[in-house]
């Protein structure tokens, strides 16, 4: 058997504070890294190009890394539980090497690819959750249960002590020649890029790819923003948050040293207003984490609501009404500027994030699962725990034990766009119109004269109104069954 180690990186993008890969160091030198294009998730009807376009730049920055620590990144494609056996058997590799991950399908594609390992007499490290602070199996309430509520997982997860940063991948051996035309011959590819795929994103991407890029946004953000994110993270028209998420969601960050830079810039803090905000920051990386436990120990969240009165729920999906959501034309505008910031920036604030997933189930009562679909086919961090979590928190169909959430979206834009500032820039056809109507959303037909502007589509004090009966209905209807 051969010195060599394939690492087989997935949704974790980088060679820096990676224990994985420190893991694969320590016990040889000729680390290779392979990752697969696979078409089980790339030709599947949920993907953003703004995301592999990410995704594909995150790639080629790690094959020059690779390269200046003296290996490689092969790039294969396929379905993985034939490719990456297959490569490792051609290359008699003496072991491979990967980060657990929580999805349902990472989990079953795992399985079967170890078993073939395992046939193979070749070994595997799969017990490294590269990507959290805490694994699933570390965060339990007093009965041994997963937490279903956020606030004591938060309590639990944050009293424990977090990993510091592992040293960065250097020094490596990579394929000989020879070897490089037995990869070659096992199916190794060059890299493609996202149009080579069939996704096209000529848009600006709101972080760019790499670690470097990560890194220097990180500093940016710790150095300044931090401080002040209590205060203006509700704010969508200001620049308050890290727009890290992308970044996360393909581990182009590791996630200690991020844990670390909010320790540092603690330890800089001169106020409690300064500790406090940067404490919110850490609950929201505590957010990320209680969903990806959520979604590994109750990987049905995937597949619909969790809570029983929304399992059979009559939604009215009209389709019309769903296209004028999709296209940020209900005549709401700060829905319209938030759907807009996302089909055409791949990215939307977390306040917004919230304002349209309350319209969408609560005002316009279309089924959660149509939105979740929708943002995974146009967000560049959309990522399935994050995202199921954030819709089921919407649709309160899910862990959260507030029975019903409803948004009011002129309440919303009065108090967190108060000057329209952020309104205005995505619905540019109201850029003119006074600000008192367009936080109320209450425009004067007069004032949309000479634009195509729709006007609201449905009421909200109408729709609140059937929703709750609705709901009430369902829950009778759901207790007497039960
Ligand atoms: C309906 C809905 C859908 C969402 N879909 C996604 C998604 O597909 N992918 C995704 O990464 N986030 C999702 N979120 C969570 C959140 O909106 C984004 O993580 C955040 O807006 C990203 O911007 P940021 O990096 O500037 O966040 P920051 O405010 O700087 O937060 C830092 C990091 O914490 C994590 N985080 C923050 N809030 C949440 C949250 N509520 N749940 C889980 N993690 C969180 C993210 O990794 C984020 O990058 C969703 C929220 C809602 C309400």
């Amino acid at each position: 058997m051969s010195e060599l180690i394939l690492f087989w990186h997935r949704r974790d993008l980088r060679i820096s504070d990676h224990t994985g890969l420190a893991a694969a160091r320590k016990q040889s030198a000729k680390v290779v890294g392979v990752f697969c294009l696979d078409p089980q998730i790339l030709e599947a009807d949920d993907v953003a190009p703004a995301r592999v376009t990410y995704m594909i730049g995150c790639l080629q920055e790690l094959q020059q890394q690779y390269a200046a620590a003296g290996s490689q990144l092969l790039i294969l494609r396929g379905n993985p539980v034939e490719t990456i056996p297959a490569l490792a058997v051609a290359l008699k590799a003496q072991a491979v090497f990967w980060s657990w991950d929580v999805e349902p399908y990472s989990q079953t594609r795992d399985r079967t690819i170890i078993d073939i390992l395992k046939a193979q007499g070749i070994t595997f490290l799969q017990q490294n959750w590269d990507q959290l602070l805490h694994t699933p199996q570390e965060i339990f309430t007093g009965g041994k249960s997963p937490y279903t509520v956020y606030t004591p997982f938060w309590k639990n997860w944050s009293s424990k002590p977090k990993a510091t940063p592992v040293e960065t991948l250097q020094n490596l051996t990579g394929l000989t020649e020879a070897e490089q035309e037995i990869a070659q011959k096992a199916g190794v590819i060059p890299l493609p890029t996202a149009k080579d795929l069939g996704f096209i994103w000529d848009g600006e991407l709101i972080i760019a790819p790499g670690e470097a890029a990560a890194q220097s946004q990180l500093e940016e953000f710790t150095a300044r923003t931090i401080t002040e994110y209590q205060e203006q993270r509700n704010f969508p028209g200001v620049d308050g948050t890290s727009r890290l998420s992308a970044a996360l969601k393909f581990g182009v960050i590791g996630i200690r040293s991020l844990w670390e830079a909010t320790l540092a810039a603690q330890a800089d803090s001169r106020s409690e207003e300064t500790t406090a905000s940067i404490r919110t920051w850490q609950q929201e990386l505590a957010w990320r984490e209680f969903y990806q436990h959520a979604i590994y120990h109750f990987p049905q969240l995937a597949d619909g609501a969790y809570r029983d009165t929304f399992k059979h729920f009559p939604w009215q999906n009209n389709p019309t009404h769903f296209q004028a959501w999709c296209e940020g034309k209900t005549g709401y505008p700060i829905v319209d500027a938030a759907m807009r910031q996302l089909n055409e920036s791949g990215w939307m604030h977390n306040r917004c994030r919230m304002i349209v997933a309350s319209f969408l189930t609560k005002d316009l009562i279309i089924n959660p699962q149509w939105g979740e679909k929708y943002f995974m086919q146009k967000l560049i961090d959309g990522d399935l725990s994050a995202n199921n979590g954030g819709w089921q928190w919407s649709a309160s169909s899910g862990m959260d034990p507030k029975p019903l959430r409803i948004f009011n979206p002129a309440s919303q834009a009065q108090k967190f766009d108060p000057e329209g500032e952020y309104i205005r820039k995505w619905v540019w056809e109201l850029r003119s119109v006074d600000t008192e109507y367009l936080v109320s959303g209450k425009i004067p037909p007069l004032e949309l004269q000479g634009t195509d502007y729709p006007a609201p589509i449905v009421d909200h004090k109408v729709q609140q109104a059937l929703f709750k009966r609705m709901y009430q209905q369902q829950k009778t209807l759901t207790s007497s069954e039960g």
